[in-house]
């Protein structure tokens, strides 16, 4: 143990510079009032490199640290030369940091939350993964094993070592593989990318983790920008393979700067460390494991009696669904989850702005959430693709359900789109393949399952996050298997009898309670949700934690099976005996008559 090396402060090892400049703006910057900031430039935010040491003081509690001792493995497996033998070179890296190798693995705790970490120094032969550090990789994979322990790896590192040669390249494999098993386990592992992580440390353990987290500028790939650029003789865009454009293309969680990332990795910690023998939520009265239309439950507000629900035509909640006022999946969010982290990206090639995930609290309770995202205006709109994901947000959403899976959280999914987006780059990556996956993925998840259709409920677009042991809907929500205007334009060879399509598919509440469709049906408040967005988020509080309390002592073979029965029964024959109640199918409506508005028209117009 050589723990008192890591108790220093980043300020207290500045050595002499009183003045330098900045690689990032090249201002003069006070040298002292640099560290202080942990070494970011207090005129452009440049992230200047820390050694692992600083790393370890500024990330971990201050009276926490306990340095790991690894051993080093294969000094010079090959007794490689190059124009210097590398055992000189390996003599030189240890005189000029004081560390054995470049990586340094510590047990600590960040804001109280214990963390076993392993933190590359970029200064060790660029941060190479040879055999050593591969091994105290793996050495701190294990001891977040056997402990059940969060992993955190900083990494930095130009690639393999090549004076280990294919010893070096084994690494990659040897370190993937201990990140797996801290997936069987259900161990949450986070990296934290600094500049720069390429080559063989970015395709294994950096990627890996379930969040990757980011500093500004930071640059992380597999191949160097300058390899790239003289391979393919083509001009890289402006900020290529860093945080930035890594996040844009869904390759990293999140980008934190420094002086936010303790409290950043603290609230996530919090939230997705796996706690076995919590306490479940007591269950509630009359519970009934199978039994997916849920059972009656004082004070969740959840109404499961159609007769309960105004009698109006259908036409007038197409209307409401669509108010732009209503409230979004991030302002529900903001309203009932605390301790919220959104993640980001496929970790393929995008990050789709109409889908929402990430973990927070729901009244004290560590839940996922996921949701289609629509806006307020017609700016938020577009950014926002108008709430019609891309396949690359259902892969968002289908890795986010993974990692519910795997840490054992409750998914809560709120749905308000219009359907998956229709586009050709849709098409071209695969939109159908994303939805039809997300319906087996979800189907298969081992922990309790919520969906509420807060607005539109469009089609497969909607469904891809509706597989739930509860469905449930706003009062003022639709569900359907295509817009009104979309089935008038096919079958009524009109796009103006939405109305009329509207009764015909029955897209409302009252309807799709009866039918069974869903399990239950929010209140809103009168007028609608948009009227009083805090009485709505009430009364979507109650329904969840309503149904969280149910679902939640189930174990999770209970939970799917239930799942798949309420999914196995649709178009089913009843059997016989009676056991299952028929469908109450109401009578159809008629066609929109004198209460049927030019303003109505109008809007079926516009729609279409
Ligand atoms: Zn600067």
């Amino acid at each position: 143990m050589t723990a008192s090396a890591t108790r220093q402060r980043p300020e207290a090892d500045l050595g002499t510079a009183e003045w330098l400049v900045c690689d990032g703006c090249r201002r003069m910057i006070y040298g002292r009032r640099f560290a202080r900031g942990g070494h970011v430039c207090p005129e452009c935010g440049w992230h200047a490199r820390l050694t692992a040491t600083q790393r370890i003081a500024l990330l971990l509690d201050e009276d926490s640290v306990e340095v790991v001792d690894t051993p080093v493995t294969a000094a010079d497996p090959l007794q490689f030369v190059d124009t210097r033998p590398y055992a000189d070179r390996l003599r030189s890296a240890r005189a000029s940091t004081g560390l054995p190798e470049g990586v340094v693995v510590a047990r600590g705790r960040i804001e109280g939350a214990p963390v076993v970490t392993a933190v590359m120094d970029f200064r060790f032969l660029g941060g190479s993964l040879g055999a050593a550090v591969g091994e105290a990789i793996t050495g701190a994979c294990e001891i977040a094993l056997r402990e059940r322990t969060p992993l955190l790896l900083v990494t930095a590192s130009g690639g393999a070592r090549m004076q280990e040669g294919a010893l070096s390249l084994m690494q990659m494999a040897k370190t993937a593989q201990a990140i797996g098993q801290l997936d069987e386990a259900g161990i949450l592992t986070v990296s934290l990318i600094t500049d720069p992580t390429f080559g063989g440390v970015a395709a294994s353990f950096a990627t890996l983790t379930d969040v990757i987290v980011a500093e500004p500028g930071a640059r992380l790939g597999f191949a160097g920008a300058r390899v790239i650029e003289q391979t393919i003789r083509q001009t890289l865009p402006p900020g290529f393979q860093t945080a930035e454009f890594l996040l844009a293309h869904g390759v990293v969680d999140l980008i934190s700067p420094r002086a936010q990332l303790r409290p950043t990795l603290a609230r996530l910690f919090g939230v997705a460390t796996r706690r076995p023998g919590t306490a479940p939520v007591t269950p509630g009265d009359g519970r009934g494991a199978g039994d997916s239309r849920g059972a009656s439950h004082g004070g969740d507000g959840v109404v499961r009696d159609p007769a309960r629900l105004a009698d109006r035509h259908p036409w007038e909640a197409v209307r409401l669904a669509r108010r732009l006022g209503r409230p979004s999946t991030l302002d529900y969010i903001g309203a009932l989850v605390e301790d919220w982290t959104e993640l980001h990206g496929d970790r393929a090639a995008t990050d789709c702005p109409a889908m929402v995930a990430g973990l927070g609290r729901l009244d004290g309770t560590p839940v996922v959430v996921i949701g289609t995202q629509k806006g307020h205006t017609a700016t938020e709109l577009a950014a926002r693709s108008y709430g019609m994901p891309s396949p690359g947000g259902y892969r968002k959403a289908a890795r986010v359900m993974r990692l519910a899976a795997k840490l054992g959280l409750p998914v809560i999914t709120l749905i308000d789109t219009a359907g998956a987006h229709p586009g050709i780059e849709a098409e071209q990556n695969g939109q159908a393949v994303a939805i039809a996956e997300n319906l087996r993925v979800m189907a298969g998840l081992p922990v309790p399952v919520v969906a509420v259709v807060t607005g539109e409920g469009g089609s497969g677009g909607a469904l891809a996050l509706a597989v739930a042991n509860r469905v449930l809907m706003c009062a003022n929500a639709i569900y359907s298997v295509i817009s009104p205007e979309g089935c008038a334009a096919i079958l009524w060879k009109d796009p103006a009898a939405g109305p009329d399509a509207a009764a015909a598919l029955r897209v409302d509440a009252r309807a799709l309670l009866a039918a069974g469709i869903v399990d239950g049906v929010v209140p809103e408040p009168d007028g609608g949700a948009d009227v009083d967005p805090l009485a709505a988020a009430d009364a979507l509080r109650a329904a969840l934690t309503g149904a969280l309390a149910e679902l939640t002592p189930l174990d999770p073979p209970t939970l799917v099976t239930a799942r798949r029965a309420r999914f196995r029964r649709f178009g089913t024959p009843a059997p016989a005996g009676g056991a299952a109640p028929a469908p109450v199918v109401p009578a159809a409506r008629p066609p929109l008559g004198a209460g049927r508005t030019h303003a109505d028209l109008d809007d079926a117009r516009r729609a279409s």
